[in-house]
């Protein structure tokens, strides 16, 4: 059982043609394919307000539509096994819906600059695409090979992306004998208007390639594998080239943009080319120095030599071990950024031994030194 035109667009009854077409324009972009790669249920919503729209944006459809009602309203027009409209049909139908997003949806009429005689297309570049993609800091350390799906269009393969079923050709429009636009006379001024006959093309596909409606291309879903290089860094854009739109009428396809973003990490940062995180060690382990392993973010280990009297916040290098620099392949370095960990609770022996260090060393912050190599000999020798 499907919804009411109406109910689907989300306006009332009343509504107006500007209505009609504004409340289709906002589904439209909400559920476009390029915003929701692969989600079906998004396809069946854009899909079915295409199909609301293509009713109630035509009058004589829409009367109709109001006097029989939606369920007889349907069988009436899908008596030919009509199953709905493709994408390619809401493309070729309504691509102009989208013509104000031109650069980020693509996929609008071509335009013939009017005024220049035209038998046949001329190749029109096809549009950039942008992507967004999220990876980890991880990835970003190591680079990634990522697998990118996406709907763009493809050139017709049935017709050779020339728009013609086969075996018949491109005519020269009739009316405006391939100009594009015809003179029509106001009083005393002729003034220049689009042909309607061919849209302003100059020339018509009397027999349009059936996949492609003569549009030359069709939209697919399509899949190719991204390399992320080691390094990438947040918010860096990556140009694929021919992986946007491919042209019409066998012009060259447009570029894919993808945005990498970098996720936050919960133990390392990075800070220009450097691979930062903390380590968190005892009061007695900063003051007597030693070694301490730790995993960086690949899982590699690396050994730490902690100075004696090391004091929290000291930055232990490891040069060469932080991010590949883009360019050159150079790498930044591992910072070790150090802590002192305070227990919370104590064994009382711990306590009994500390309190006896206090006294030992007192109070005064400053003149400590000393005293601790003595005292640590006598807890740990
Ligand atoms: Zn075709
Ligand atoms: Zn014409």
């Amino acid at each position: 059982m499907s919804k009411d035109y109406y109910k689907i667009l989300g306006v009332p009854k009343s509504a107006t043609k500007d209505e009609v077409k504004k409340a289709y324009r906002k589904l439209a972009m909400q559920y476009h394919p390029d915003r929701n790669p692969g989600d079906k249920v998004s396809e069946e919503k854009f899909k079915e307000a295409a199909q609301a729209y293509e009713v109630l944006s035509d009058d004589a459809k829409r009367q109709q539509y109001d006097q029989v009602g939606h369920d007889r309203f349907q069988d009436m027009s899908s008596g030919g096994g009509h199953h709905g409209m493709d994408m390619n049909d809401i493309f070729a139908n309504f691509g102009d819906i989208f013509s104000q997003f031109g650069d980020i949806f693509g996929g609008g009429p071509q335009h013939n600059t009017r005024g220049k005689k035209r038998s046949e297309p001329a190749p029109q570049q096809g549009h950039d695409k942008a992507e967004k993609i999220s990876i980890s800091l991880k990835d970003a350390f190591l680079g990634k090979k990522e697998e990118i799906g996406y709907y763009r269009f493809v050139p017709c393969k049935e017709c050779d992306h020339k728009g013609t079923a086969q075996g018949t050709s491109y005519q020269t429009c009739s009316r405006c004998k391939g100009m594009g636009q015809v003179n029509v006379q106001h009083g005393f001024f002729a003034v220049a208007q689009a042909c309607a006959a061919c849209g302003g093309n100059g020339f018509t596909i009397p027999s349009p390639c059936k996949p492609c409606k003569g549009q030359s291309r069709v939209l697919e879903y399509d899949k190719f594998t991204l390399n992320i290089p080691a390094g990438i860094f947040n918010d860096a854009e990556l140009r694929v080239p021919s992986k946007g739109d491919a042209g019409i009428f066998g012009g060259p396809a447009g570029n894919l943009f993808i945005k990498i973003r970098v996720l936050a990490d919960t133990k390392f940062k990075r800070i220009e080319d450097d691979l930062v995180c903390t380590l968190m060690l005892t009061y007695p382990q900063l003051v007597l120095g030693g070694q301490a392993e730790i995993e960086s973010i690949d899982g590699s280990k690396e050994v730490v030599k902690i100075p004696k009297g090391c004091p929290v916040g000291e930055k232990i290098i490891i040069a060469g071990k932080g991010f590949e620099k883009l360019r050159n392949k150079v790498r930044g370095n591992l910072v070790i950024i150090t802590q002192c960990h305070i227990p919370k609770k104590i064994s009382a022996e711990a306590k009994q031994l500390l309190s006896d260090y206090s006294d030992l060393v007192g109070t005064d912050a400053k003149d400590s030194e000393g005293f601790v190599t003595g005292l640590f000999k006598k807890i740990f020798g």
